[in-house]
């Protein structure tokens, strides 16, 4: 068939009409989500570039693109289009060292860490003295960390009949499916390094585990509860917290001064329950795989643990490490909790992902932004202790939240904390392609949308005057 457009016209026009279809495609599967903002962004878009088509075929049935001077100015376009469409995926990465944040390789051997010196620390250390003394504080506790740990047994006997293994791979699967089967959403193995044991537990007594795996398991947290964008309802009683709702849910006390509504009440049992999925998951898997002839122990919870979970959860392949100190994983952003088993089971590791977190950080600082404290800081990650990361001010942190415990101000303005829809998956790929035009278009549009907005506005409530919409550096 004998046409008289030319090749750019026809290059441009399917370029065009792919990336139209595209905008509705994306709306449609939004809208069908109920991802609104994102729907009614691409539609938008979509309806945009129809009238740009119209515009374009009327002048061209006019024969006003016919004069060379349109020919240079269509070609222009064509050339400029395509240039930018391709460097939304070019890596630019600029940033190196290439492995993840928050592991040792990255700035040699690390010296084994005292758990002592976490923040918060003390404040365990309170907890596992009066945990059997005071009711409320047994409620409190045990709600949030204490329930497994001082519940359940974290280690036990092992069956002295040691199953044969066949297929190390295909016993690393069935340990995966096992966890998923006990409450795990995702599932990860590493080797444990000495490095990620503490030297001393939270009391001061030595640690030693001398454990070949470990297994990471994580839970994401309901969206609805770190929504940046969904009203906090639980605002109004900061004050209550934790002690009169924690009265509230056991029914042992109620001394609360403030009327805590039913609905804030269900909210913090849902949020507390979270907690404690994980740590139920792990003690599972670890009597689990002690049935089966090898020793095993459940690690519950980071301040209160023997290893640290954050840099084992990125060696095994789950995420990487944010700006805000949280994991930052594909299928739940920063709303994650993990919790780890230590095993001489002879698995086969996995190995870390590169999700361009780093690289997107470096452009965001949303987190920095709406800390009301400015724990997080702002720049380069550093060297601390070995590690390359980005070293939090945890007193500053632990301080504010001990009177603020609903702060998820750095997990709320998180552009990662989304709902897993496609939309957001588009947009977590994008951003692993680590090209720097992508990254900062993906901070611009997550403000402009109003992601984070919430946490913004709390951050200026609650005196950081610095928290401000739009300013991605300091
Ligand atoms: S929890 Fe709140 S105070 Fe702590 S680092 Fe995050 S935003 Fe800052
Ligand atoms: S808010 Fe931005 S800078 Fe902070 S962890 Fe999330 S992506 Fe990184």
């Amino acid at each position: 068939m004998k046409t008289n457009l030319r090749w750019y016209e026809i290059s441009g026009g399917i370029l065009l009409i792919a990336v139209t279809v595209c905008m509705l495609l994306f709306s449609a599967i939004s809208l069908a989500e109920g991802e609104m903002r994102a729907a009614m962004f691409s539609f938008g878009v979509f309806l945009l570039l129809c009238v740009a088509i119209i515009i374009i075929i009327n002048l061209k049935r006019r024969g006003a693109l016919e004069s060379v001077k349109a020919q240079r100015i269509v070609k222009a376009a064509l050339g400029i289009i395509t240039f930018f469409i391709a460097i939304l995926f070019i890596p630019t990465d600029y940033y190196t060292p290439k492995k993840s944040c928050g592991t040792t390789e990255l700035a040699g051997q690390q010296a084994r860490y005292d758990s002592r010196k976490q923040p918060g620390a003390k404040l365990f250390v309170k907890a596992n003295k009066t945990v059997n003394s005071d009711e409320l504080t047994l409620t409190v506790y045990d709600i949030c960390v204490g329930k497994i740990s001082h519940k359940i047994r974290r280690d036990g006997p092992v069956n002295p009949q040691r199953i044969e293994i066949l297929d190390r791979k295909v016993l690393t699967e069935k340990i995966k499916d096992e966890a998923r089967s006990f409450g795990a959403q995702v599932v990860g193995v590493t080797e444990l390094k000495p490095q990620y044991v503490f030297s001393h537990d939270v009391e001061g007594n030595p640690i030693a585990i001398h454990h070949k795996y470990a297994i990471v398991i994580g839970v994401g947290m309901n969206y609805r509860l770190a929504s940046p964008s969904a009203p906090l309802p639980w605002e109004d009683y900061y004050s209550a917290l934790p002690e009169d709702i924690a009265a509230e849910l056991s029914g042992l006390m109620v001394r609360s001064s403030t009327k805590v509504p039913r609905k804030v009440v269900d909210e913090v049992r849902e949020a507390m329950q979270f907690f404690s999925e994980g740590g139920s998951a792990a003690v599972q898997l670890a009597k689990y795989v002690r049935s089966m002839g090898y020793p095993a122990r459940a690690h519950l919870h980071n301040r209160a643990g023997e290893v640290q979970i954050i840099p084992l959860a990125i060696e095994a392949g789950l995420g990487e490490m944010g700006k805000n100190g949280m994991l930052i994983t594909k299928e739940f952003g920063p709303r994650g909790s993990f919790c780890v088993v230590t095993t001489d089971l002879p698995l086969v590791p996995d190995r870390f992902v590169d999700m361009g977190v780093k690289d997107f950080c470096m452009m965001c600082n949303k987190c920095a932004r709406s800390c009301p404290v400015q724990a997080i800081p702002y720049g380069d990650p550093r060297a601390v202790n070995g590690v390359v990361k980005w070293p939090l001010d945890g007193e500053k942190c632990f301080e504010f939240l001990a009177s603020n415990p609903k702060c998820m101000a750095c997990i709320g303005s998180c552009p990662y904390n989304k709902q897993d829809y496609f939309i957001h998956r588009m947009a977590i790929y994008m951003i692993s392609r680590k090209s720097i035009i992508t990254n900062y278009l993906m901070v611009r549009l997550d403000d402009a949308l109003g992601y984070g907005k919430a946490s913004m506005v709390y951050a200026k409530k609650m005196g950081n005057a610095a928290a401000a919409d739009g300013d991605t550096a300091k």
